[in-house]
């Protein structure tokens, strides 16, 4: 039997326009929570004499997960008649934005929520623009709370509007946009007879219509080193292969330091007897090899296959989402986190802040919180580069000032020449 397909998804949006009502509801509706727990949370309102409250459900669910009751420490998870699902992070989660910029929410699909009486917000807009920056293209829109509407088809549309206009500004196309109401169920995974205007799918038909990201195995090889291990007088360097495919025989260049040598075996950790060592590892794996010459390698290299190896250079331009709690300035350091990788770096510029409510674009020395802007910044030493648009798994960055993580973006080459000299 094969696996049952698997899509990460993130739920965002601004604060109480029903992020955690609706997944207590997808749990629910999808049949998807163990068993009795509906039962055992509106017995226990009624006992408090308090409303049942949809986003209890949820609470619950994280509470045991955290208490390391269900399997998993960071996700949860629905299904549904045609595949599974993880929800990325929690909702409202505070460290959410760390979080998504980091890459520690990878997702393959993004479900934007907004309130229909109270509309756009700058939350729902930032977020907009975040999933847009990070790489996230499928996305559905849900319209909450459309009872407090009377579900009006007015004041859908008139939601549906403006922020379709806002998303495509960013370059978002909405896959669908659907009126729900995440607390009386219409339109989450049964038709709503409530809105008899509406003719699109379900969230849960439009979810099921996503797919799983394409695997990165057919892009060029990227192997960041983790550790290099010392056996006797041979040496395994390991890491996770993020993107491509190596095999025994392949000849590999470590950026940024260029040297060269080809792979001798790829090193497995089982134990059985009629184990047969691998001739090819591919992306998403986490492997040791062995070279057969002994060059200097060490944790932060990233291996490559020559012709396809990285851009080395010291200067880039990144757009980057700023965190901290000190504004980003011109002159300023900070450690750079690439892969493995970690350098130090100095802002050199400030292009342009973007305002992601509006998008205007402003000439500005600082980056404040929760500011999105294009800065140029510069290494003591080469790095070895990947530009986001052809390397989403290697194209991301994560700044760091003391020991918290303060921003983080992606990497546009744009007018920096490779430096290797070649
Ligand atoms: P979050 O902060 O985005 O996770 O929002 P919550 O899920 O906690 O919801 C915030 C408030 O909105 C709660 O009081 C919910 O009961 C209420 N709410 C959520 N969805 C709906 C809905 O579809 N209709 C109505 N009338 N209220 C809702």
């Amino acid at each position: 039997q094969r696996a049952r397909d698997l899509l990460r998804i993130v739920i965002v949006g601004h604060v109480d326009h029903g992020k955690s009502t609706l997944v207590g509801r997808l749990f629910h509706d999808t049949g998807s929570l163990p068993e009795g727990k509906y039962e055992s949370i509106k017995a226990m309102c009624e006992r408090r004499g308090m409303p049942f409250e949809w986003a209890f459900l949820m609470d619950a669910m994280q509470a045991e997960r955290d208490q390391g009751i269900t399997i998993d420490t960071s996700q949860i998870w629905f299904k549904t008649d045609q595949r599974d699902y993880t929800i990325i992070d929690a909702p409202g989660h505070k460290e959410f934005l760390k979080n998504m910029i980091t890459g520690a929410a990878q997702s393959d699909a993004a479900l934007l929520i907004i309130d229909a009486a109270e509309g756009v917000r700058e939350q729902s807009r930032r977020h907009g623009y975040l999933l847009h920056l990070m790489g996230i293209r499928q996305v559905a829109v849900a319209v909450n709370k459309m009872d407090m509407v009377d579900y009006e088809q007015e004041q859908f549309d008139l939601i549906e509007e403006e922020y379709r206009d806002y998303l495509s500004s960013i370059g978002v196309t909405p896959t669908f946009v659907i009126p729900v109401s995440a607390r009386e169920g219409d339109n989450i995974s049964n038709q709503s007879a409530n809105m008899p205007w509406y003719k699109g799918p379900t969230v849960v038909k439009a979810l099921d219509s996503f797919l799983p990201s394409a695997p990165t195995v057919d892009q060029p090889l990227r192997f960041p080193i983790q550790d290099v291990y010392k056996f006797d007088t041979r040496r395994i360097i390991a890491g996770r292969i993020e993107a491509g495919a190596l095999e025994v025989g392949d000849e590999l260049v470590f950026s940024p330091s260029n040297k060269t040598a080809k792979v001798a075996s790829i090193e497995s950790w089982s134990s059985r007897s009629d184990f047969v060592a691998p001739t090819r590892a591919e992306a998403g794996e986490s492997v040791g090899i062995t070279l057969d010459e002994q060059i200097f390698v060490e944790r932060g290299d990233i291996a490559s296959h020559v012709e396809q190896a990285p851009i080395e250079t010291e200067v880039f331009r990144a757009r980057l989402f700023w965190l901290g709690n000190e504004p980003l300035s011109v002159g300023k350091t900070y450690k750079i986190k690439l892969n493995t990788f970690e350098a130090r770096v100095q802002v050199q510029e400030i292009e342009r802040i973007i305002d992601t409510t509006d998008l205007s674009a402003t000439d500005a020395q600082k980056v404040e919180r929760n500011q999105v802007a294009e800065v140029v910044l510069r290494a003591k030493r080469l790095l070895a580069l990947d530009s986001f648009i052809d390397s989403p798994r290697t194209g991301r960055f994560v700044l760091v000032d003391g020991y918290d993580i303060a921003g983080g973006g992606i990497i546009s080459m744009e007018g920096y020449a490779d430096q290797r000299g070649l």
